[in-house]
């Protein structure tokens, strides 16, 4: 999987400190980085074509002169050029995982603006290669550009930054989590989706609830929020597994497709999304075929179509065969988490076993955990 470069890394501790050093630095304030990369949030229409284009995060600056107002620390690294999300790869996650990581002692929080096609993918990838996160990661952007001025833009960003900055009594950040705020919304960002691409509240969280909600107050809900084990430090983790496909179930479903799938030379995990509690068609060719594939060495993980519930691969005739050839429970996962997970563990260097054990474990508080295995 792409890495990044000596030539990157030096480039990238440049670019920050020449932002810092533009700054007055006053160590008393918490300090918040701004990774931008891009998204709807910085775009413009092209006056000609009507299209939505990047632009750079300076003109972004100008936009939000509120950003002063924060007595806080606030600096910032920006992708050159910024990106639609939408062209985002996993090389672009290791981009972000880094800057937090060489960055990680020095400010409080970090607040990530990112395009929203692929938002739940990168919250769901940082929250595997930030292990052990003690500092709020808070990915927001927006359906409208900052410049609009209906934006919603302003205030997904100056919330966002409102909550990397915030501090319990203890001094403790309120939320040690890679989150996304949207809308009014603060959610565990490997449990999102996104649903919308009309309305202003775009994410959801199906299967677990807000860990704050944003109106006159922020609420925060503190027996939700993970928190890091101080005996363990944090660890960062830059190795992405290649080799995964997602064979989606559906009524007519036949043999040839399926077929394709299993000659892909280097599938190393397919994930299934399957019907309600994790169930699929009763077709011997079908089962055939998985078992196949569990022979091969491939992972095989179910997950289901249904936004919200569970897989239960007891429950029906139609979940337990999936189980029988193979498959492992994928439980309440979103794609975006099992896409990204999968990836993470497969670039690790895990066995197949312990891979399977891992995908039957919450490692940030990705799924919830059933009685079935
Ligand atoms: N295509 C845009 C992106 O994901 C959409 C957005 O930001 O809302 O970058």
């Amino acid at each position: 999987m792409a890495d990044l470069g000596l030539r990157e890394i030096i480039h990238l501790i440049l670019k920050i400190r020449d932002s810092l050093a533009t700054m007055s630095y006053n160590s008393a304030q918490p300090s918040i980085l701004i990774i931008y990369t891009g998204g709807t949030i910085g775009m413009i229409e092209n006056p000609e074509t009507g299209a939505l284009l990047n632009f750079d995060f300076e003109q972004f600056r100008c936009h939000v002169p509120e950003l002063k107002q924060f007595h806080l620390q606030i600096h910032s690294y920006a992708f050159e050029p910024p990106i639609d999300s939408s062209d985002m790869e996993p090389k672009h996650w290791v981009e972000i995982a880094k800057i937090i990581a060489d960055n990680y002692d020095v400010y409080d929080g970090f607040v990530v603006l990112h395009g929203t096609d692929t938002m739940a993918f990168t919250a769901s990838a940082l929250s595997f290669m930030l292990e052990n996160l003690g500092k709020p990661v808070v990915i927001t952007g927006a359906q409208l550009p900052i410049g609009k001025l209906r934006t919603d833009g302003k205030e997904n960003l100056l919330t966002s930054i409102e909550i990397a900055a915030a501090r319990n009594s203890a001094g403790e950040p309120m939320v040690p989590e890679v989150c996304i705020f949207f809308e009014s919304q603060l959610m565990r960002g490997n449990r999102t989706t996104k649903i919308n691409a009309e309305g202003f509240n775009a994410f959801r969280s199906f299967n677990y609830p807000p860990l704050a909600v944003a109106g006159v107050h922020i609420r925060y809900n503190n027996l939700l929020i993970r928190r890091p084990d101080s005996s363990r430090p944090f660890r960062s983790h830059f190795s992405l597994g290649t080799g995964i496909f997602i064979l989606t179930i559906f009524p007519g479903i036949q043999k040839e497709y399926v077929d394709v799938v299993i000659q892909m030379k280097n599938l190393r995990a397919l994930i299934i999304k399957t019907y309600g509690s994790g169930n699929a068609p009763q077709k011997p060719w079908l089962l055939d075929k998985l078992r196949e594939l569990d022979r091969r060495g491939v992972i095989l993980v179910n997950i289901t179509q249904c936004s919200q519930g569970t897989v239960e691969m007891h429950r029906y005739a139609t979940g337990l065969q999936l189980l029988q050839a193979g498959a492992v429970n994928g439980y309440d996962g979103t794609l975006e988490s099992t896409v990204s997970k999968l990836m993470f563990l497969l670039g690790q260097n895990y066995s197949k076993e312990e891979i399977l054990t891992l995908l039957n474990t919450s490692i940030a508080g990705e799924i919830t955990l059933s009685s079935e295995a």
